[in-house]
């Protein structure tokens, strides 16, 4: 059960209705994922194909390798399907979710979905070992945010219809647009549930409407 919180707001009104988080299961840590909605009250499932996306009130684009996922979201026209559900539906994206969101992908380009208004540079802080932890100001009620960063995208340009909840030296790390929400990093790893309660708060509201 989660909360339903008004249009756009990330303070919640009340009422609740009881929504199904789907997990895009390809490959990466959806696991994780699923364990964190569970954690928040959601009811999960792995989606690891078309169909799968039916049943769900939000969908959950895990980190791993955006080129692994888009091998697999080649196949029997899963990619063309995804592409439709993220213009409208909630989604939550890590990572290599926000790489497969992205408008325009650099270092090097590849195909994306074009949904998110943003520039996004792969692999934009070096290679396994740059990985890092880091606690920094946000947007969120609550205070400081711990963020793992694992061979993390860079966000270097956003559109206007964006909101930066977070930034990482100045650059967008958590933000919102419209249905999608988007980190270079992986709240999911942490034990702080911010992140997933206001997605959990969009996807409410949103089947709500
Ligand atoms: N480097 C990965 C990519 O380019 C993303 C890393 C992650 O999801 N933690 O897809």
């Amino acid at each position: 059960m989660a909360t339903v919180a008004a249009a756009g707001a990330h303070e919640a009104v009340g009422s609740t209705i009881p929504v199904t988080i789907g997990v895009l299961a390809l490959q990466g840590d959806y696991e994780a994922h699923a364990r964190a909605f569970a954690n928040a009250g959601a009811r999960t499932v792995l989606v690891r194909k078309a169909e799968g996306l039916a049943g769900v009130d939000g969908l959950v684009l895990p980190g791993g390798e955006s080129t692994t996922m888009l091998k697999f979201l080649e196949q029997d026209g899963f990619f063309d399907a995804l592409g439709k559900f993220v213009v409208s539906m909630p989604c939550f994206a890590t990572c290599a979710g926000c790489i497969l969101l992205a408008r325009e992908v650099l270092h090097p380009p590849q195909r994306s979905l074009g949904v998110l208004d943003a520039t996004v540079e792969r692999n934009a802080y070096g290679r396994q070992i740059d990985s890092t932890i880091l606690t920094l100001p946000t947007t969120l009620p609550g205070g400081l945010l711990e963020m793992v960063f694992i061979r993390a995208p860079r966000i270097t340009q956003v559109g206007s219809k964006v909101e930066v909840l977070a930034r990482r030296d100045g650059y967008p790390a958590l933000v919102r647009q419209g249905n999608l929400l988007v980190a270079t990093f992986h709240p999911e790893m942490t034990s702080d549930s911010r992140v997933q309660k206001l997605f959990l708060d969009m996807v409410t509201a949103h089947k709500a409407q």
